[in-house]
């Protein structure tokens, strides 16, 4: 039975892309520790390890969590420090945050902390902020997993590659043999000329579900997947800000029902941590 990559991406409520710029300091009150609890008691249940991509800012406020997620024998990788988007940072920047979340992570995990996986805030690389991909070879990443494939209203690289591929620094959506990184893509599933999103987040809450799960068949057959989720998108209790509703939808939907689609696909499908099913596949040695 195929491999797929099971990714949490471990971030605020408030550092959602459409929330980040509406809440107030003051008002940030973490709840991450607790969102986060079902979803390892869940892991947990089924025996599956996941890639953690941990915002810097988190981990700083919660060493402890660190210490629990690497005990549990996941994966600890980054996704960024603050969470601004690649497109708001300079490469300085942008290498100033890595320097951060390595420095912070020796100093919880010591040699646990092994991080050679990044995904940008926002699915934030593309052809732009392909100057990404050097300052993260420098900085030792080996693997990335921020590329989109498909055209959405926030971020989207259309014609990047559907399955992992070795990612040209010059040109996001082409497969260079010389490339420093191994991307994987988060899974759209190809009907007729369309590419449909089932990576998680939005897409898992809302999608219908027997569609969501065809999709995953189908693609299983040829390529491994994978699928993200966010612990505020799956707690009662994440504070929701008045948006249009159908912002609202996409941020906010079927919260209640994250948890429960999140089962039913480790029940089906067979998960691990990203580097793993990279390893597994060819891509990444060790
Ligand atoms: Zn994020």
């Amino acid at each position: 039975m195929r491999l797929h990559a099971l990714t949490i991406d471990l971030e605020e409520w408030y550092h959602a892309e459409l929330v980040r710029d509406k809440v107030p300091p003051a008002e940030r009150m973490d709840q991450a520790p607790a969102a986060l609890q079902p979803i390892l008691a869940l892991l947990k249940a089924h025996g599956v390890q996941a890639t953690f991509f941990i915002v810097g800012e988190v981990a700083e406020r919660h060493p402890e969590l660190m210490r629990e997620i690497a005990a549990a024998g996941h994966e600890i990788a980054c996704h960024g420090y603050s969470h601004r988007p690649l497109w708001e940072l300079t490469p300085m920047e942008f290498s100033a945050e890595l320097v951060q979340f390595r420095r912070l992570m020796d100093d919880i995990l010591g040699d646990a902390a092994d991080v050679i996986g990044f995904r940008a805030p926002t699915f934030s690389l593309e052809a732009r902020t392909a100057w990404a991909l050097d300052v993260l070879a420098e900085h030792g990443y080996r693997y990335d997993s921020s590329i989109f494939p498909m055209r959405t209203p926030l971020y989207g690289v259309p014609a990047a590659p559907l399955a992992p591929y070795r990612i040209s620094a010059s040109a996001v959506d082409q497969d260079d043999a010389q490339g420093r990184l191994v991307e994987f893509p988060m899974t759209v599933c190809e009907l007729g000329s369309r590419r449909v999103p089932v990576s998680g987040g939005t897409y898992l809450r809302l999608f219908p579900w027997p569609l969501f799960t065809w999709c995953w068949e189908r693609v299983s057959r040829t390529r491994p997947a994978v699928l993200y989720v966010h612990p505020w998108e799956t707690y009662a209790g994440t504070p929701r800000l008045p948006m249009p509703p159908h912002l609202a939808l996409a941020t906010y939907g079927n919260t209640a029902g994250a948890l429960g689609r999140l089962r039913r696909l480790l029940e089906r499908f067979r998960f691990a941590p990203m580097r793993v099913v990279l390893a597994h596949a060819g891509w990444l040695e060790g």
